[in-house]
């Protein structure tokens, strides 16, 4: 969806800005502009004192559109709504931007909700959508946000040219700046130690190696299954911190926007209508990234381990001696379990859960069926589309009873997410149903019928079910 307004910033220093208006509503506004050091020129026959006090310029008669000459921006703030509309006119033509508040009809600009740590500031608007919101949203960053971050702002800025003078590469710098903000310098500062802080700062101004990871490493993250309020902070963490990110098709692209805007991006597919990056040639990639120095992240669906080939990865990086951090992921089987209200393990129900594959090298997997039946376990099966109706007829001649419940999760987790339910032996009409494309799950076992019923999509009807 389109932004419904652009955030920018304008510097508005010495420069000047115009207020038309001399009551309550043209204060307000005033004062909030006059927090940029503009010169502020003020239109109004009667203006209030506090309004005079922050103007440099009191213009004490009415409107006229030559007074929009050399401003950047008006303010339409009277209590004149025809007034106002005649000041938005002319700024209008004469190209000047304009506000009036509560009348967004009338604006070239809104006036966003302002978190000022100067020189940190932050805008919050909702393009009008809810104030309401914008207003708690800007409360709750209020509080999260140290009263000093200014400071340390103006603290940091105070050193910028020296480390640019003793580091000229781009990444040094950043790495630098980050083990500053991440580490004690920062934390001295804003628990109050100044002095503290600047002796550090300098200690690791001097350190070359102050910051610099001793080369490349690379994270195996797991993104979980859709929803991106299901990424891990940890997860969130070496996103914003990633050089590179290597991710395919299981990943929501959602979460893809949680990644460092500057970090580079290699997709390696994974899609049938797509070319697929071998996995030899994927573990290659992450290795010649790693060597490089960059930090690399290898983002997956669900969790690296979990059917991900995380561990293959895993042991090509360590033998090329590699440092590896694992990052679990909420695993499809649990997600879908959440979204559908269905518990993978139940006291009156399954005594345990079983995660198996249904993809095998010929297209049949190669399981251990009167294992499986026997364990009267709930049992999960990641890639079990395709060979659905093999399994279920397996599962059947392996003693499993045929009017076993079980369902199918297709885009668990996400916005579009499909739950058929049915039995084991309706299995294939249930991979038929809705034409599902996947990624889907099935889960066989008598938890399916605690799936909340509001949430199924499709019940596969009795008369639908085919022997198999
Ligand atoms: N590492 C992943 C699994 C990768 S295998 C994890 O832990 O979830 C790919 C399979 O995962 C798909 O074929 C499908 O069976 C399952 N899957 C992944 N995301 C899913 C989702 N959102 N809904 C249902 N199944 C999903």
């Amino acid at each position: 969806m389109a932004l419904r307004g652009f955030p920018v910033t304008l510097p508005l220093e010495g420069q000047p800005v115009l207020v038309v208006g001399g009551g309550e509503l043209a204060l307000r506004k005033a004062r909030l502009v006059a927090k940029s050091a503009c010169r502020l020129t003020i239109v109004a026959r009667n203006p209030l004192p506090a309004l005079v006090a922050l103007a440099s310029e009191i213009r004490e008669r009415d409107f006229t559109p030559a007074d929009l000459e050399n401003h950047r921006l008006v303010f339409a703030a009277t209590d004149d709504e025809a007034v106002d509309m005649s000041v938005a006119e002319a700024a209008h033509k004469a190209g000047v931007l304009v506000n009036v508040p509560d009348k967004p009809r009338l604006c070239s600009f809104i006036m966003p909700a302002i978190i000022d740590r100067e020189p940190i500031s932050i805008a919050i608007t909702s393009g009008g959508a809810s104030p309401v919101l914008v207003r708690r949203l800007r409360e709750r960053l209020e509080a999260a946000l140290e009263p000093g971050l200014g400071k340390f702002a103006r603290f940091l800025d105070g050193f910028r040219s020296a480390v640019k003078a003793t580091r000229d590469d781009e990444t040094a710098r950043r790495r630098f700046w980050e083990a500053v903000i991440d580490g004690p310098v920062a934390k001295s500062f804003l628990a109050g130690d100044e002095k503290a802080a600047h002796e550090k700062l300098m200690l690791a101004l001097n350190d070359a190696q102050f910051g610099q990871q001793a080369g490349g490493r690379v994270a195996l993250v797991g993104a979980g299954p859709g929803d991106p309020d299901l990424l891990t902070l940890r997860a969130l963490r070496v996103l914003q911190d990633a050089d590179v990110v290597v991710h395919d098709k299981l990943v929501d692209e959602r979460i893809m926007d949680y990644v460092r805007r500057d970090a580079r991006r290699h997709y390696v597919g994974k899609s049938k209508s797509h070319h697929t990056m071998s996995q030899e040639a994927i573990n290659q990639l992450l290795v010649a990234e790693a060597k490089a120095g960059h930090r690399v992240v290898r983002l997956k669906g669900g969790d690296p381990f979990m059917f991900g080939r995380g561990g293959e990865e895993l042991e090509v990086l360590r033998a090329e001696g590699i440092p590896v951090e694992i990052v679990p992921g909420i695993t499809a089987a649990l997600g879908c379990g959440a979204s559908t209200t269905i518990p993978v393990t139940h006291r009156d129900h399954a005594p345990g859960v079983t995660f198996v594959t249904g993809h095998g090298k010929d297209g049949e997997p190669d399981l251990d069926w009167q294992a499986l039946a026997r364990l009267r376990h709930t049992l999960v099966i990641y890639m079990g589309l395709t060979a659905a109706g093999a399994i279920a007829r397996r599962l059947v001649e392996a003693g499993m009873a045929g009017d076993t419940p079980a369902a199918l999760v297709e885009k668990g987790t996400r916005p579009d997410q499909k739950l058929v339910v049915g039995t084991l032996e309706a299995l294939p009409d249930l991979a038929a149903a809705h034409g599902l494309t996947g990624p889907a799950i099935i889960i066989v076992g008598s938890v399916v019928t605690l799936a909340d019923p509001a949430r199924i999509t499709e019940l596969v009807p009795a008369h639908l079910r085919q022997a198999v």
